[in-house]
C-alpha cells in the first residue's frame, strides 16, 4: 500500500518522529469531528458552533450550558474506543522508546487509554476528563468529580447538586474544563506549548494524522518543519494547509484516506531500534 519513497523516508529514519493527531484520528471510535453537524450545539432556541461555545466568553456568560456541553462530549468521549490507529501509535512508541513524540489536539484521552505514555503524550488542547480551577489556584488539572456521571444525553441540564461538585476542591471558586479555548493562548504549564516547539525544531521525520490545522500550534509545528527542511507525511481523506505544505516543499506525501487505513502501515515501515 504504501510507495517506494515513502517506504524509503520510513525506513532510513534515524531521528525524532513527531506525530501530530486531530479530531480525525478519532472518528473511527466514533467521536464526531468539528466539522460535522454534530459539532453543533443548541441553548434555547440559539445554534452554536464550537469556536463560539469552546470560549472563555461563553464560559463568562453561560457557564451551565457550557459545562453541559462538555459533559455531554465527555460521555461520547467515555463511550469510545481506542481505535487501529490509536493502537499502532503505542506500538510506535514501543518500539522507538525517545525516537517518538506524540503532539496531540484531541482531548478525548483515547491515545492514553490506547498506551500511550503521559511522558510522549503532549496533549495541547487538554483532556475532557479534568477539570481545573478557573482561578488557577491548584498546581494541575483534576478528574472530574465521582458524582458526576460519564453519561450524559445532549441537552441535559446540571443539577443544583452537580453544579456545587464543578467547584476547586482547593479553593471553592468554579471550574472549568480543562481544555484550551478557542479565545485562550497555550501555555507550557498546562498545555506543553514550548516542549512542542522545541519538538518540531528536533524532529526528522512529521506524521499529520487527520487535523484540518484550523488552530496555531498545529500549523506553526508544520511551518518549522517546512522551513527546516523536515519530510512531512499528512494523512487525511481531504486536502488541507499540511497537504499544501508538503505540495510546496516537495519534502514528504500527502496520503490521501482515513487514519485506520494508513497509520497501522505508517508504523509498520519504521525502523525498529
Ligand atoms: P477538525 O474537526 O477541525 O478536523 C478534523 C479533520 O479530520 C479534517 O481535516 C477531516 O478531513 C479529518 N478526518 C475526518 N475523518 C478522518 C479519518 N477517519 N481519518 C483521518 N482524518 C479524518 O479537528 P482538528 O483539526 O483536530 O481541530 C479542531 C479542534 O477540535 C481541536 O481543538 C480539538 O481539540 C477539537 N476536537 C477534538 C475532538 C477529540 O478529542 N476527539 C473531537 C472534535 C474536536
Amino acid at each position: 500500500m504504501l510507495d517506494a519513497s515513502v517506504k524509503q523516508l520510513l525506513r532510513h529514519n534515524a531521528g525524532l518522529v513527531l506525530w501530530l493527531t486531530g479530531a480525525g484520528i478519532s472518528a473511527e471510535s466514533g467521536i464526531p469531528t468539528f466539522r460535522g453537524k454534530e459539532g453543533y450545539w443548541r441553548v434555547g432556541s440559539d445554534n452554536y458552533r464550537p469556536e463560539e461555545i469552546a470560549t472563555m466568553s461563553a464560559f463568562c456568560e453561560m457557564p451551565d450550558e457550557v459545562w453541559a456541553w462538555y459533559l455531554y462530549r465527555r460521555g461520547v468521549c467515555r463511550a469510545a474506543e481506542p481505535n487501529a490507529a490509536h493502537r499502532a501509535l503505542v506500538r510506535a512508541e514501543r518500539r522507538a522508546g525517545d525516537g517518538f513524540l506524540l503532539v496531540t489536539q484531541n482531548v478525548d484521552g483515547l491515545h492514553l487509554r490506547a498506551g500511550n505514555t503521559p511522558d510522549r503524550t503532549y496533549q495541547i488542547h487538554g483532556n475532557i476528563d479534568f477539570m481545573r480551577c478557573s482561578k488557577e489556584c491548584l498546581p494541575a488539572p483534576v478528574p472530574m468529580p465521582a458524582g458526576i456521571d460519564s453519561a450524559w444525553d445532549k441537552g441535559r441540564p446540571l443539577t443544583e447538586h452537580e453544579r456545587k461538585l464543578l467547584k476547586c476542591p482547593s479553593c471553592g471558586a468554579t471550574a472549568r474544563p480543562h481544555v484550551l479555548w478557542f479565545d485562550e493562548s497555550y501555555d507550557e504549564a498546562n498545555f506543553r506549548f514550548q516542549s512542542s516547539i522545541e519538538a518540531a525544531r528536533n524532529a526528522s521525520l512529521v506524521i499529520v494524522v487527520g487535523t484540518t490545522g484550523a488552530t496555531s500550534l498545529p500549523m506553526h509545528i508544520g511551518t518549522i518543519a517546512a522551513q527546516r527542511g523536515v519530510p512531512m507525511l499528512v494523512v487525511n481523506p481531504e486536502p488541507n494547509p499540511f497537504s499544501e505544505l508538503v505540495r510546496r516543499t516537495g519534502s514528504g506525501a500527502f496520503l490521501t484516506g482515513t487514519a485506520g487505513a494508513w497509520v497501522p502501515h505508517l508504523v509498520d515501515a519504521l525502523p525498529a531500534r
